[in-house]
């Protein structure tokens, strides 16, 4: 019986490993292999959760997901979209994300007028009828209905297209099949034509520090990235603070929620067009700006300025956002949000705990015995030297200050924080740290520093570096 059960355990494996290359029945009979992209606007209501309006539904360029991984394995996203097949309701699909919308209505211009944001969800396109749900979480972590929507491709008359040509696609690496490894794409913002070869060096450099920063080094492998060059008609992007209206390919700006740093494009229909001409499960828009900054949002996108000195950091940092559903484990900065977590609520987010039971804390394995929950820190002297940093940075932006004195602040920050953070006694540990997600009480980080809390690490720390690996898994088979 035992050697029968490990002969049937081998064949089972040998089974696993081959199947890459092999036909998938399931998906095959549920699905066409082409890619569905899903239009909506979500608007806010007063005193609702925000609206739904379905916009367009277009089928172009083949399915580049995993064949196998079509219930999302991962419980991360505010938002997630279901697909059910219409007759017999069976979940074919499911998928967490985030939102500008879901952090837009976390500002206090959210309580003052109305506003709508485009949204896309990209999945396989069915065979047959199928019911689409767009759901919320709700304050005890499961999700509900925003809105849901029956479509009869036959009846309904998406548009096919074939993607539009736009741009270049330059492969940086390639491993594999699109069906069995992650998909990066990486987009330009604000470069010329004349500046094609800078935009895929820029790639490739910032390219060459990710995969040099645990865990995508070991998973490289699982990896496919590619370039995709779509020039602007000027170098740069917008920046409303210095009145620098711009309209580059993809729409970026600074600026997004008054934040000076913060970088998104509202144009998300504009940008699923244009980005349909490569495959991708992930992107990352790279804009040509020696200014800093940057954003990543879970399961949208991650912006970069490409040419700040903390460039490779930016890019790292908010791929960890927009790839893993990171959180900022900082607490201090100047952000828009009023109300990001709402008190007595457990975040979705891996890294980051209200503790509200430390007895189920959820990395409590990764906890060693003899580390205290929640874990002491010299909380009260890192504030003191960081937001007396602060005050000097918005002083500086007051000021408009140049890039090279910005940075030369950053370094200062650096020089300070990052061997009083190594002195701790817990460092290293993973634990529950006080002060995270913008919030200084109440919520808590894994690890003293990480590359999600301040720009002094090159590591992440084995919290975040645990839920970037599962979602590489959730692509890579
Ligand atoms: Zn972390």
């Amino acid at each position: 019986m035992v050697v029968a059960m490990d002969k049937l355990l081998l064949l089972l494996t040998l089974a696993l490993c081959g199947c890459s290359t092999l036909a998938r029945p399931d998906f095959d009979q549920a699905f066409t292999g082409k890619c569905m992209q899903v239009g909506y606007n979500h608007a806010n209501r007063k005193g609702g959760s925000g609206e739904i309006g379905f916009e367009h539904v277009v089928i172009s360029g083949d399915w580049p997901g995993s064949r196998t991984q079509l219930i999302d394995p991962n419980d991360f996203g505010k938002y997630r979209v279901e697909m059910r097949d219409l007759a017999s309701q069976r979940l074919l699909y499911s998928r967490g994300f985030a939102s500008i919308f879901g952090e837009w209505e976390t500002t206090a211009e959210a309580k003052e007028f109305l506003k709508a944001f485009e949204e896309t969800v990209r999945l396989p396109e069915p065979r047959l009828p199928f019911r689409l749900a767009i759901q919320k979480r709700a304050d005890d972590g499961s999700f509900q209905d925003l809105a849901t929507r029956d479509v009869d491709l036959a009846v309904d008359r998406p548009w096919r297209r074939d993607p539009e040509q736009l741009g270049e696609t330059v492969p940086i690496f390639v491993h594999g099949d699109n069906a069995t490894h992650v998909d990066l794409l990486i987009v330009s913002d604000g470069y010329t034509r004349e500046q094609r070869d800078k935009f895929v060096a820029d790639t490739r450099r910032l390219v060459e520090v990710m995969f040099t920063t645990e865990p995508f080094q070991r998973r490289k492998s699982d990896f496919n990235v590619r370039a995709l060059f779509v020039p602007s008609k000027e170098a740069g992007i917008a920046n409303p603070r210095k009145e620098v209206a711009r309209k580059s390919a993809l729409g970026l700006s600074y600026n997004a929620f008054g934040s000076d740093r913060y970088v998104l494009t509202m144009d998300d229909f504009a940008l699923r067009q244009t980005c349909a001409q490569a495959p991708y499960d992930t992107l990352i828009l790279l804009f040509n700006e020696r200014k800093y900054g940057g954003g990543g949002i879970y399961n949208l996108w991650a912006t970069v300025a490409a040419d700040t000195e903390p460039a490779a950091y930016v890019f790292v940092h908010e791929f960890g956002h927009s790839f893993a559903g990171l959180a900022d484990e900082y607490y201090s900065s100047q952000v828009a949000y009023e109300e990001f977590i709402k008190p007595g609520v457990e975040p979705w987010e891996p890294n980051v705990t209200a503790l509200l039971d430390p007895a189920n804390l959820k990395w409590k394995d990764l906890v060693a015995k003899d580390t205290p929950l929640p874990t002491p820190w010299g909380q009260q002297h890192f504030d003191e030297i960081d937001l007396a940093y602060q005050a000097r940075r918005a002083q500086m932006l007051e000021a408009k200050a140049s890039e090279e004195a910005m940075e030369g602040l950053f370094r200062e920050v650096k020089g300070s924080t990052a061997p009083l953070l190594a002195r701790e006694r817990y460092a290293n540990a993973v634990g529950a740290f006080e002060g995270a997600s913008y919030q200084a009480k109440g919520l808590f980080r894994p690890e003293v520093d990480c590359i999600m809390f301040t720009r002094n690490p090159t590591r992440f720390c084995a919290v975040c570096e645990r839920a970037i690996e599962r979602v590489i898994d959730s692509y890579a088979r």
